[in-house]
């Protein structure tokens, strides 16, 4: 027997019209290329996005069509975020920090019908127009003004009509297009439904999550390609929260927190780390900031006693993936644990935390037998939930998935009997750089096409600044060669942007192989991060 309620579809429609309709005053902050604040009501914002939605509409994109974002966060790309998916078709947000090479393959595989693309960063975007030619694309947010390009966004929207009504029947409809680094060296891409983009909104918008009120000021410093920016912006707009927007490598991010009184942020490990001595000593001018949500790689436990020691600011430490929307799981001190020291509470925060609620974590060995909650036995991290993938873009089901329905996440961990995880490692091969991901795969095989390397592999090392670095361990058929690291790091650099070149290279006779003659990244890792650890 059905139930007899309103089948009404789960769309992220309702984020934008709730937020018009109850919190039509509250506030977006962003920076404009003057460097000044530019700031607009919800309700701007809303007749804004009605009119690009039917810009797009107009412009013959059809519905399902993918469309790219080439920006920072501002609020012209949260104009996108809602426009896009309104109308039907797909936002794709672009990782601007990917060479050219990278993205054009991106790209076509998402068979992106147009680009915007944001005027502060024309110049990387000219270096990627020669490999994706004939797609149209168009610019905002650009400097001179007497420009053609710039004038065409706001042209857009003057020439838009005003009274469009969405129409999302099937909230199993895809909204966006985020890729992640793919394990076997190909990137992958994750489609995320309205249906799905909304449970998440919902789930990371409960007082042990994201804990978000109307009375927050959030600031995302998680660019949009990074699983739509942690879904920060759905997630404050549907509690009516002001919204401040703005690149995390802007370098006046504490002024920015001052000036708009920013009371949550959220960003990686990698940023806050930079950000302590600047914090530290201009704690007077930002007694604003109550809470940080972290995540995208380990939180380290100094780190959490420096903010809510010295800072008197709250950690909220997050595990999650692309492929979750990204939340998976949340740091959160239990009432239990109120009585325990401060040391202990930083103990249990540093771990990667619970399932929110509606993720369901389970452990299993390498027989697919399910591990108990001892906080001791290691095993894989496998999930499921509303807002997780169950296959990737165009490349259908692959062994991600388990037989009975389960992603496997590729990370190694313990789960506690309060059922806290702590990661431990990471059977896939990805390395983590300042919250990016790098393929080591893709380094493999761009270095074996030189002519010099006849063997090479690429291992993460911890590092002090970055969370981990690459490392490239290279057999060369003339040991003679002049300069080797300096041939290699320039021929890498063709394909692969400044932050994937590895660190070091290192020159063997042979690469260490396992009984099996697969090349033995643990003995190699082990070896390496001793010696080169920073
Ligand atoms: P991405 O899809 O780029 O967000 O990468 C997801 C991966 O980042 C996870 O599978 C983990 O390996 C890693 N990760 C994310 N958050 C954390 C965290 N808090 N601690 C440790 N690793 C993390």
């Amino acid at each position: 027997m059905f139930g007899t309620m309103m089948d009404n579809p789960l769309s992220i429609t309702l984020i934008i019209e709730h937020a018009n309709q109850i919190h039509g005053e509250k506030y977006v902050y962003s920076l404009s290329p003057d460097g000044k604040i530019h700031n607009y009501t919800y309700s701007n914002l809303y007749s804004r996005t009605m009119k690009l939605a039917d810009a797009i509409t107009q412009l013959g994109i059809q519905q399902g069509e993918v469309i790219g974002t080439f920006s920072s966060n501002n609020h012209q790309h949260l104009e996108l975020c809602f426009a896009i998916p309104i109308s039907g078709s797909v936002i794709h947000p672009l990782n601007i920090k990917l060479s050219p090479v990278q993205l054009s393959k991106i790209i076509r595989e998402a068979d992106d019908k147009i680009i915007f693309v944001d005027g502060m960063i024309y110049d990387k975007y000219v270096n990627l127009c020669n490999q994706i030619e004939g797609i149209y694309s168009i610019v905002f947010n650009l400097q001179n003004s007497q420009n053609e390009l710039s004038c065409e966004y706001e042209k857009l929207l003057t020439n838009a009509r005003d009274n469009y009504t969405t129409d999302i029947q099937d909230e199993n409809m895809a909204m966006a297009l985020c890729y992640t680094s793919g394990t076997n060296g190909e990137p992958k891409g994750v489609l995320y439904t309205h249906r799905s983009m909304l449970l998440h909104t919902l789930a990371v918008n409960q007082a042990d999550v994201f804990g978000l009120t109307e009375a927050d000021v959030v600031m995302p410093l998680v660019p949009l390609y990074h699983a739509m920016g942690w879904g920060l912006h759905y997630a404050a707009m549907f509690v009516g929260a002001d919204l401040v927007l703005t690149d995390p490598i802007n370098q006046h991010i504490i002024d920015l927190i001052a000036e708009t009184k920013v009371t949550v942020a959220a960003g990686v490990p990698t940023l806050w780390k930079k950000l302590i001595p600047e914090l530290l000593k201009r704690k007077n001018d930002v007694p604003s900031l109550q809470r940080i949500i972290v995540g995208g790689e380990p939180m380290p436990e100094d780190l959490i006693e420096i903010y809510e020691k010295e800072l008197n600011i709250e950690i909220r430490h997050a595990w999650g993936m692309t492929e979750m929307s990204p939340t998976g799981t949340f740091s959160i001190l239990k009432k239990k644990h109120q009585k325990l020291s401060d040391e202990e509470k930083y103990k249990i925060k540093a771990l990667q935390g619970q399932p929110i609620p509606g993720v369901q974590l389970r452990l299993v060995d390498e027989n697919q037998c399910i591990l108990p909650n001892d906080g001791i036995c290691v095993g894989e991290v496998q999930v499921k939930s509303p807002w997780t993938a169950n296959s990737y873009f165009k490349k259908g089901l692959d062994d991600s998935l388990t037989k009975d329905g389960w992603l496997r996440t590729g990370d190694l961990a313990t789960i506690n009997e309060d059922g806290y995880m702590k990661i431990v490692d990471r059977s896939k091969s990805l390395i983590k750089s300042g919250g990016e991901s790098i393929s080591p795969m893709e380094l493999e095989a761009a270095l074996l096409k030189h002519p010099l390397v006849t063997d090479s592999s690429v291992v993460g090392i911890s590092d002090e600044k970055w969370g981990e670095r690459p490392i490239a361990v290279v057999a060369i058929s003339d040991q003679d060669s002049d300069d080797i690291s300096e041939i290699l790091r320039e021929h890498l650099s063709k394909d692969f942007p400044k932050f994937w070149i590895p660190d070091k290279f290192v020159i063997v006779e042979k690469i260490p192989k396992t009984g099996l003659g697969k090349t033995d990244k643990v003995a190699i890792r082990r070896t390496l991060d001793g010696v080169f650890t920073k």
